[in-house]
């Protein structure tokens, strides 16, 4: 008998057939004999809609009242599951992030999983019961519901299948797999056999939303198998694994886009000691990701420095920064939201150079010019005007040889 966790997204449980029909996945499960725990998102576009309702209200709604609001879509569907599987005659019983003892930091709406006390999943696995647990949710020290970020289900799932020594964590989504770029945005790209917790990471924190970035985190951390399927159709998905010899040969593995996005432009920054640290020291006290950051050095002894954060924390950064620019007398601040990141990522970028050059030409040859570049031992990111992200995520798809599978070793390196 193995022990699984099955994560459904928001569109497996968008609608009542969709709903009976992950349920009769789950019972074909359950009667092979295997236990098994479930994980569900909120039906698909809810937890826009509620943040839509918040934000219509007030723009900058309270993070616990808000994590109140957000965390009633998993409600909805943990009920609706339970009492569909118990029709079926399984012996199903819904349960929130709080009552699988899923305990967080006290970040609203990013809060950090900080320990799950797995002992009323255990009884209940004991006595027989499936588990339908409400993914995104947890409960901080005070007790108060909180919510682990956008997507954030996934990570209940690899929290309890860590927590539980599962034998695998299955991601069913709409997508059969993680695909060598969005499959939406680029019709040829390819799903990947399996892929490295490492590439995944940086495939997530680039903006492939098939799993979450934190996720990834603790399942590389655990070393909890991942498997990412899809819940309409049959057949093999993708596995997320240590990396291997064969991985390495592979140059490029995958391409993104994001444009969750915004660049700030500190202008005319004295040029002294301890200004950068200022300006950033107070961005990450708020829980601020900064993410690529150019200092330019101009003349008469000022600088401009930009960065990038995720368009959701951009109010707060911004009035954090104005306030941080009049303190130290810079000239102005500047603000672009219509930026986005398109990147490269592959293990094989350790063993092999001339990607960044392959990378920057072309762009060039599509006319799309590039405004920041970072790199890190396995990825390459370039900001570009948003309007030119698809085309770009296309051609470098196409530059890399992606839609056609690397048949040995030596091809692997010729596609490349
Ligand atoms: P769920 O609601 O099941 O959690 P998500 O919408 O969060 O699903 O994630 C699945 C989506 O991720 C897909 O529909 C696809 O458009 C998108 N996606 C982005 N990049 C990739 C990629 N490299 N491989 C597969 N899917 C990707
Ligand atoms: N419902 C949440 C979201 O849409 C969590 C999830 O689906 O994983 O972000
Ligand atoms: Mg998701």
């Amino acid at each position: 008998m193995a022990c699984y966790v099955q994560k459904f997204g928001g569109t497996s449980v968008g609608n009542i057939e969709r709903i009976q029909h992950v349920a009769r996945l789950i019972s074909e499960t359950v009667s092979k004999g295997h236990q098994v725990v479930v994980v569900l998102s909120a039906m698909s576009g809810e937890t826009d809609r509620l943040t839509k309702m918040a934000k219509d209200l007030t723009p900058d709604p309270h993070g616990r009242e808000l994590d109140v609001l957000l965390s009633s879509g998993e409600r909805v569907t943990i009920a609706l599951m339970a009492m569909t599987l118990q029709s079926l005659g399984i012996n199903a019983r819904s349960f929130t992030g709080r009552q699988v003892g899923i305990v967080t930091d006290g970040a609203h709406t990013k809060a950090r999983v900080s320990r799950v006390d797995t002992e009323r999943v255990l009884a209940a696995l004991g006595e027989g019961v499936v588990p339908i647990v409400a993914g995104f949710q947890g409960i901080n020290e005070a007790s108060d519901v909180t919510t682990l970020g956008r997507g954030g289900s996934d990570l209940t799932a690899v929290v309890l299948a860590a927590a539980l020594k599962a034998d695998t964590c299955f991601i069913y989504t709409d997508v059969d797999g993680v695909y060598t770029a969005d499959p939406n945005m680029v019709p040829t790209a390819r799903r990947l056999e399996k892929i490295s917790y490492e590439e995944m990471l940086e495939l997530a924190s680039l903006g492939a939303k098939v799993l979450q970035t934190r996720s990834v985190e603790l399942a590389a951390k655990y070393q909890v198998p991942v498997e990412v399927l899809s819940s309409f159709q049959n057949g093999p998905g993708t596995r997320v694994v240590k990396e291997d010899a064969d991985m390495e040969q592979v140059l490029v593995s995958g391409v993104t886009g994001d444009r969750n996005q915004a660049k700030v432009t500190v202008v005319g920054v004295p040029d002294q000691p301890g200004i950068a640290a200022k300006i950033f020291v107070a961005i990450a006290e708020a829980a601020i990701n900064v993410d690529m950051i150019i200092q330019n050095v101009s003349q008469d002894s000022l600088t401009d420095i930009s960065f990038t954060v995720p368009r959701g924390d951009l109010r707060a950064a911004m009035s954090l920064v104005r306030e941080l620019a009049k303190e130290v007398g810079a000239r102005t601040v500047e603000v672009n939201e219509e930026i986005a990141k398109v990147s490269l990522v592959g293990v094989g970028m350790r063993s092999h150079s001339g990607v960044a050059a392959r990378m920057f030409a072309a762009l060039s040859r599509e006319g799309i010019n590039i405004m920041m570049i970072s790199t890190s031992e396995i990825k390459i990111s370039c900001v570009v005007e948003e309007k030119y992200m698809e085309l770009a995520v296309r051609s470098l798809h196409q530059e890399f040889g992606l839609e056609t599978a690397p048949k040995t070793h030596a091809d692997a390196v010729r596609n490349n």
